[in-house]
């Protein structure tokens, strides 16, 4: 069933939103050639815990930290570890927080050091699909309203995003009702209601979209070896349309 939030659950979920931009903000300015993606993950754990939030991430089917941290052709649930990032890399850094019960999830994908201009369309095209699927959630629009706005984006730039895995309502767990695909026909699917809150994630890939499991059981990369980016906000469906719950305050 998709719940629909109060102002007062919405005011919990934009604290642990205001968190999870932290966490994404110290990781920026942290990264650079050199560093290793534990060290990112160690950084997300000290605002967790400065922020007196705990993690969705850490223990969420056995994963083993706060932050999923995945780099190049690694499209999601990267973990982190001894890995040290290089010069030209592109590295997505998706974590949570949960505050008084209620979550938020957010995503980013973050140069290091200089990286190609190729590389550098492609961030700016999947988070202009993001941009162009929250502008949608609006009472009355759709599911595939969101889709078929973020489909449009990535398809014109000439690449593609996974079909295997979506977006997601979000409230007292990270995962609810309804799955928010990123593509479908404009009109179709689900009614967008006031007090919705849904993560809105497109995972898009510069070559082709076909992905597989690493043997870690978590990291997804590219079968092509393509590089990939993911960019996610949880967002609230309010009276005066979209509001985003991870942005910074
Ligand atoms: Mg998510
Ligand atoms: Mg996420």
């Amino acid at each position: 069933m998709v719940t629909r939030k109060s102002d007062a659950q919405i005011a919990l979920m934009r604290r642990a939103g205001r968190v999870v931009a932290e966490m994404h903000a110290a990781s920026i300015d942290l990264i650079r050639p050199g560093i290793t993606t534990a060290d990112i993950d160690r950084l997300c754990r000290t605002v967790l815990e400065r922020r007196s939030a705990r993690s969705n991430f850490l223990g969420y089917h056995g994963f083993p930290a706060v932050a999923c941290i995945s780099v190049n052709d690694e499209v999601v649930h990267g973990i982190p570890g001894p890995r040290v990032l290089r010069d030209g890399d592109i590295v997505s850094i998706d974590c949570g927080a949960i505050i008084e019960g209620w979550h938020a999830d957010a995503a980013v994908t973050v140069a290091v050091g200089a990286i190609s201009s190729a590389d550098q369309v492609l961030l700016d095209v999947t988070k202009a699909a993001l941009d162009a699927s929250i502008e949608q959630c609006v009472a009355g629009r759709t599911l595939g309203d969101i889709g078929a706005a973020s489909m449009a984006i990535v398809k014109t730039a000439g690449f593609d995003y996974l079909r295997e895995y979506t977006g997601h309502g979000i409230g007292t767990a990270m995962h609810e009702p309804p799955d928010v695909p990123n593509y479908g026909k404009a009109g179709r699917g689900m009614r967008l209601q006031v007090g919705h809150v849904i993560a809105i994630e497109p995972m898009v890939t510069a070559g082709r979209a076909d992905v597989m499991t690493l043997d870690d059981d978590w990291t997804v990369v590219t079968a092509d070896g393509s590089r990939a980016a993911h960019f996610e906000h949880t967002v609230a469906i309010t009276d005066d349309g979209p509001e985003i719950l991870t942005a910074s305050s």
